[in-house]
């Protein structure tokens, strides 16, 4: 990536140590800028903490956070700590409201005492719950059907009214869903637990986990299981960038899809991990997962006219092909990152 003049110098990340954290953190420090994580740790991985400084504490912690924006003299800060599981957050509401409101009380009441304006969030598909139709523009109707995406909601309110009281500039970045690592093999997906697809279904392939469960075969899709807009991780990454250097440039704010476009159904992406690692995937037919609506694919264009921003990982195999060897050995031993 070339080094963009303009983008912040010291940036803040929360959530550094996380697999979309880190993978960002890596394409700052491409284009020039020291990303300097904040993660309590509580599923991050200290040793994915690899392109700047890492600060341990908690997101609702606000004078910590204010003393470490002055300390670390930031100028912009990333949030993606927060959690992320549907499933849980269906389990666990009162958790995930206290964690990804919580923090982002924590982090704007910081930003506000200190100063610093600029902020990139990482918001969710989820916000929009079950879409009128696909694929989804940011104009549509936003009713989260779980805890999770109305906490990402509630979060992008916050930054609205953070920008009409105090002047905040944000960017609120709609992933579809992340999928893949980083094409050197430098990053891996780690989750713990592993709730997620392609992870989950290529140890089942690779034998090292169990066989799949399907989450549903009876939905109005074109095979009857589940239409997601898989997007690779480092594109995920490489928009935050793009998105920083936008503010910096006077845009703002902007809420945008980060997605390809494109949709793929939890079968294609068993066939397609049959592909890559020459197994057919054990799987279970198994009963709809609570909080999954039938189709979320994304209509990119807004994120292009504004950031320039395009998928470059666009088949699924690519994607697949550069998580697989992750998961090729059994959890304890694996995945090794230096
Ligand atoms: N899924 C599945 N079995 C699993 C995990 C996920 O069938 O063990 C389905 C899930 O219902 C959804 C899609 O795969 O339709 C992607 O789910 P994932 O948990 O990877 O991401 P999410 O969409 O929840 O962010």
């Amino acid at each position: 990536m070339t080094q963009i003049s303009s983008t912040p110098t010291r940036v803040l990340v929360t959530g550094g140590a996380g697999y979309i954290g880190s993978h960002c953190c890596k394409a700052l420090s491409r284009a020039g800028v020291v990303p300097v994580v904040y993660d309590n740790l509580s599923r991050g991985h200290a040793d994915a903490v690899r392109w700047g400084p890492l600060v341990k504490g908690d997101m609702r912690d606000e004078a910590h956070l204010a003393q470490v924006l002055k300390d670390e003299r930031i100028d912009a800060v990333i949030h993606f700590a927060a959690f992320a599981y549907v499933g849980e957050s269906v389990q666990e509401p009162q958790m995930y409201y206290d964690n990804n409101v919580g923090g982002m009380i924590g982090l704007l009441g910081a930003m506000q005492q200190v100063g610093v304006k600029t902020l990139v969030f990482s918001s969710s598909c989820a916000t929009y719950g079950v879409p009128e139709c696909v694929p989804i523009d940011e104009t549509m109707t936003q009713v989260p059907i779980n805890p999770y995406g109305r906490s990402k909601l509630i979060c992008e309110w916050m930054m609205e009214d953070a920008a009409t009281a105090w002047g905040l500039n944000f960017v609120a970045l709609r992933y579809f869903n992340a999928a893949g690592s980083d094409p050197e093999f430098e990053l891996s997906e780690r989750h713990d637990p592993e709730t997620h697809l392609i992870p989950l279904a290529l140890m089942a392939a690779q034998g090292t986990g169990a066989p799949l469960q399907v989450f549903g075969t009876d939905y109005p899709t074109p095979d009857g299981t589940c239409v997601r807009d898989y997007i690779h991780v480092s594109d995920l990454a490489r928009a935050h960038v793009l998105a920083l250097d936008a503010l910096r440039g006077g845009a703002g704010p902007l809420k945008l899809n980060l997605g390809t476009g494109k949709g793929t159904s939890v079968q294609e992406i068993l066939d397609a991990v049959e592909r890559v690692t020459g197994h057919a995937v054990p799987h279970i037919d198994s009963p709809r997962r609570a909080g999954d609506p039938p189709e979320l694919v994304a209509n990119p264009s807004r994120a292009h006219e504004a950031l320039g921003f395009e998928a470059r990982w666009r088949q699924i195999d690519e994607i697949v092909g550069h998580a697989a060897p992750w998961f090729a050995e059994k959890p304890a031993e694996a995945p090794k990152v230096a």
